[in-house]
């Protein structure tokens, strides 16, 4: 057996053959690579360059087009980033410049860029609110359904193609019965109250009830048949102070109240922590009308607990929130004393930016950076999940909700707060990936 020598490197016990030795400088493999690791990044590092892609564009199409174009990677080059937010540029893009977008994602379309094609058109629906109806029969010829809410503004044409392709394609029967949620003109209203009266055979194939799916869409079927509205559309981004921009800094025009992230004096009776209002704003404000609130509106929950289960909570004469009865300790709770280092670090107040913005803003989690807000729909990172209230088991009316990121350092999933007019019962959800 031949003898195996130690490597030469200082602090490595590893033993190599001789053949090794002679080849390597006395080395073993790796520290050899370890050590053309090292190499490679001072190499990288002298030679990389900064590349500004930006410099000198002041089109705000060319910008965004230079955004979603797929650069090289390259180690050698450091590209700079845009220093507005993508959402920004698109809420500042003028009626002509959006079109061109929408042109722009027409063509990447047709040279088989799908999915930024979609991404496109969704920001266009989501961030400015805009009609693409136009684009939908070519959405529709390459069977691209998804996210439903590019189909909102369908015109009736297109509506009654969705019906009857959902009674053909079984593979996207999900995503089209979503794609007419998000329609929810009148003619969905009574096709989704017909399949209630009799369930279509397809229906068995479906995990809920044809009439659930509505709900993704911030409406549902009342007793009547009729539609009730789960979401306002009236919305405000909820933002970190320093994030507002000088029109959207709060003015005497809407009644605001507090804010957010309040310290409550209340305590959680399952992990005995202190309670948070995670809002505390006067009921007149526009994107809670609707609502009949008369003073304030708190939403108070355990951010702890809140994370395991809806925590419900009823208001008092005053407005102030108590925890309601008929909360149910959910059957596993972190043991919270040995987890208590995680307790996260808070992010500079929360305030309301006072300039509506599209209630769609967030509607697609994910797609937004700024998903706290008021008002406008909810962006579920899983399904729709509105609370019933347990006082009159109809769905809570969704008012608001609170980004994780937006929280605590670190933070994530979305905080989801609701409310029944007629019981005065608040309730939070909470949903992470
Ligand atoms: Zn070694
Ligand atoms: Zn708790
Ligand atoms: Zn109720």
């Amino acid at each position: 057996m031949t003898e195996r020598v130690p490597c030469r490197m200082e602090g490595c016990t590893s033993t190599i053959l001789p053949a090794t030795a002679a080849r390597t400088g006395g080395y073993c493999m790796p520290c050899v690579q370890e050590r053309e690791r090292q190499e490679r990044q001072a190499y990288i590092e002298k030679h990389r360059r900064t590349v500004n892609l930006y410099e000198n564009v002041t089109d705000p199409v060319e910008i965004l087009q230079i955004g979603y174009a797929k650069q090289v990677r390259d180690p050698l080059i450091r590209y700079v980033p845009y220093p507005k937010k993508r959402e920004e540029l698109y809420q500042e893009l003028s009626v002509g410049d959006a079109r061109r977008m929408k042109e722009y994602a027409l063509k990447l379309l047709a040279e088989g860029e799908k999915d930024t094609a979609i991404d496109i058109l969704t920001a266009l629906v989501c961030w400015r609110n805009d009609e693409i109806s136009d684009v939908l029969p070519q959405l529709m010829e390459r069977r691209i359904y998804d996210p439903g809410m590019m189909y909102k503004d369908a015109p009736p044409e297109v509506r009654d193609q969705l019906l009857g392709q959902l009674e053909r394609d079984e593979e996207n029967r999900n995503l089209l019965l979503l794609a007419l949620g998000w329609i929810g003109d009148e003619a969905v209203v009574n096709q989704f109250q017909e399949w209630r009266r009799q369930a279509p055979a397809w229906a068995k194939q479906l995990y809920v009830l044809p009439e659930a799916y509505t709900r993704e869409a911030g409406w549902e079927l009342d007793e009547g048949g009729g539609r009730r509205e789960l979401v306002s559309p009236a919305s405000y981004g909820i933002v970190v102070e320093k994030d507002l921009t000088a029109e959207a800094v709060r003015d005497a025009e809407e009644p605001v109240g507090p804010g957010f992230l309040q310290p409550s004096d209340q305590v959680c009776p399952w992990c005995h922590g202190s309670l948070v209002l995670l809002m505390d704003v006067d009921g007149a404000h526009s994107s809670l009308s609707g609502l009949g609130l008369e003073g304030r509106l708190c939403i108070q929950t355990c951010e702890r607990c809140g994370g395991y289960s809806d925590i419900f909570m009823e208001l008092d004469e005053q407005g102030m929130p108590h925890w309601s009865p008929y909360n149910h300790e959910p059957d596993y709770l972190p043991d919270w004393e040995e987890e208590s280092d995680g307790d996260g670090i808070r992010l500079p107040q929360l305030s309301l930016s006072s300039v509506p913005r599209s209630p769609y803003f967030a509607a697609v989690w994910a797609l937004s950076q700024s998903g706290s807000q008021l008002g406008g729909h909810p962006g579920w990172v899983q399904d729709a999940a509105y609370p019933l209230c347990p006082c009159c088991s109809r769905s809570m009316l969704f008012i608001g909700q609170l980004d994780g990121e937006d929280i605590e350092v670190y933070g994530d999933g979305i905080f989801y707060m609701f409310y029944c007019p007629k019981d005065r019962m608040t309730a939070t959800c909470y949903q992470q990936s």
